[in-house]
C-alpha cells in the first residue's frame, strides 16, 4: 500500500490548518500517509528545486503551495495545467508520467463552495464585485468567468497595475471576456452606481483577518443593499467585520473556509485518486 508523502510550501505557515484537512482526508479515505509543513524562505529558490528534486523521485507524492511561492514554482515546472496557465498560479504539484505538473484548485475550489452561498440559481450574465486584485482574485475570477458572470475588479488605487495585468491577462487568453471585465476604485463615489446592479460582492483582500488587518475593504460611508450575496474569502475569524455589517442589511454571507477546505480536497484527489466529500472534514 503507497504510504502518501504530501506538504504544503510556503512561508510562513506556521498557523496553515491543511496538516489537519490532509490528515482527516487520508484517515478518511483509508490510505496511509502524513502531510508535512515545509518552510521555504521568499528568496530561496535552492530551497524549492531540492524540494521539488523528492517529488521527481518519488519520495514525496505531492505538494500544495502557498504565499510566496505561487509563482516562483511555475518555472520549476514540466507543465502546467490549463487553468494554473491562466490564473498565473500553482498551488498542487504532482509527479505525472515523470513530469512534474503544475495544477491550481483554488478555482474550482470556490466555485464548488459558492454555490452553498447561492444555490442553484442561473447566474449567467449577472454582475459580480470582487474587491482586491491579488493571487486570490485571479483565481476568483476565472472561477466567475467560466461561469458566466461579468466582474468589476474594485482596488484600492485608481490606475493599479495589479488589476490592468490580471484584465489583460485574461482577455488575451479568451477574446470574449474584454466585455465581462472592467476595473473601478474602491471607494464610495465610484461603487455606489455599481451597487444595485450586483448579485454578488468576493472580498479577496486581506483586511479583516485575524492578527493581520483590522476593519473591513468596504468604505465606511456606502451603505450595502439587499439585492447581493457576499462572500469573503477569509476564514479567520470566522466572520469578518464585513460579513457582519453587510449581515445587517440581510445579505446572505459566507466566509473561505469551504473553499479552503474544497481546494485541499480537489489536491488531495489529484494526488490520490480519491474523492472525499467536504463535509466530511470537520476542522477544530
Ligand atoms: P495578495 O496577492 O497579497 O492580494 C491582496 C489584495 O488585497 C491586493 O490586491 C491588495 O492591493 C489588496 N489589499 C491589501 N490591503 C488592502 C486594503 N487595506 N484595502 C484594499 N485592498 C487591499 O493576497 P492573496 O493571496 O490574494 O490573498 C488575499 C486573501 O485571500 C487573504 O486573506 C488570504 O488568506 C485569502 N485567501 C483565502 C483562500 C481560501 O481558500 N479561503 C485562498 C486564497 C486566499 P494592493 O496591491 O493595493 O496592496
Amino acid at each position: 500500500m503507497t504510504f502518501y508523502n504530501l506538504g504544503l510550501i510556503g512561508y510562513p505557515i506556521s498557523a496553515s490548518v491543511s496538516p489537519q484537512i490532509h490528515s482527516a482526508a487520508l484517515k478518511e479515505a483509508g490510505l496511509k500517509g502524513e502531510y508535512k509543513l515545509y518552510p521555504i524562505a521568499p528568496d530561496d529558490i535552492q530551497g524549492l528545486k531540492d524540494l521539488l528534486a523528492k517529488v521527481r523521485s518519488g519520495e514525496l507524492q505531492g505538494l500544495n503551495v502557498t504565499i510566496p511561492h505561487k509563482q516562483n514554482v511555475i518555472p520549476l515546472m514540466d507543465e502546467l495545467s490549463d487553468t494554473a496557465k491562466i490564473i498565473g498560479a500553482v498551488n498542487t504539484i504532482v509527479l505525472k508520467d515523470s513530469k512534474l505538473i503544475g495544477d491550481n484548485t483554488d478555482a474550482p475550489g470556490f466555485s464548488n463552495d459558492l454555490q452553498n452561498l447561492l444555490g442553484q440559481k442561473e447566474l449567467r450574465n449577472q454582475n459580480a464585485l470582487i474587491l482586491g486584485s491579488g493571487g486570490a482574485a485571479r483565481a476568483v475570477t476565472y472561477a466567475l468567468l467560466n461561469t458566466g458572470w461579468h466582474i468589476t475588479i474594485a482596488t484600492r488605487h485608481a490606475d493599479i497595475k495589479q488589476a490592468k495585468t490580471l484584465i489583460k491577462d485574461y482577455e488575451t487568453h479568451n477574446a470574449q471576456y474584454a466585455a465581462k471585465l472592467s476595473n473601478i476604485e474602491l471607494k464610495a463615489e465610484s461603487l455606489s452606481p455599481h451597487l444595485p446592479t450586483l448579485s454578488l460582492i468576493v472580498n479577496t483582500t486581506p483586511v479583516g483577518m485575524k492578527s493581520h488587518h483590522a476593519g473591513t475593504p468596504w468604505p465606511k460611508t456606502l451603505p450595502f443593499l439587499d439585492n447581493a450575496a457576499l462572500y469573503d474569502l477569509i476564514y479567520t475569524p470566522t466572520k469578518t467585520q464585513l460579513m457582519k455589517d453587510a449581515a445587517q442589511t440581510k445579505l446572505p454571507t459566507r466566509n473561505g473556509l469551504g473553499m479552503l477546505i474544497g481546494q485541499a480536497l480537489l489536491s488531495f484527489e489529484i494526488w490520490t485518486g480519491k474523492k472525499v466529500p467536504v463535509e466530511k472534514i470537520a476542522l477544530e
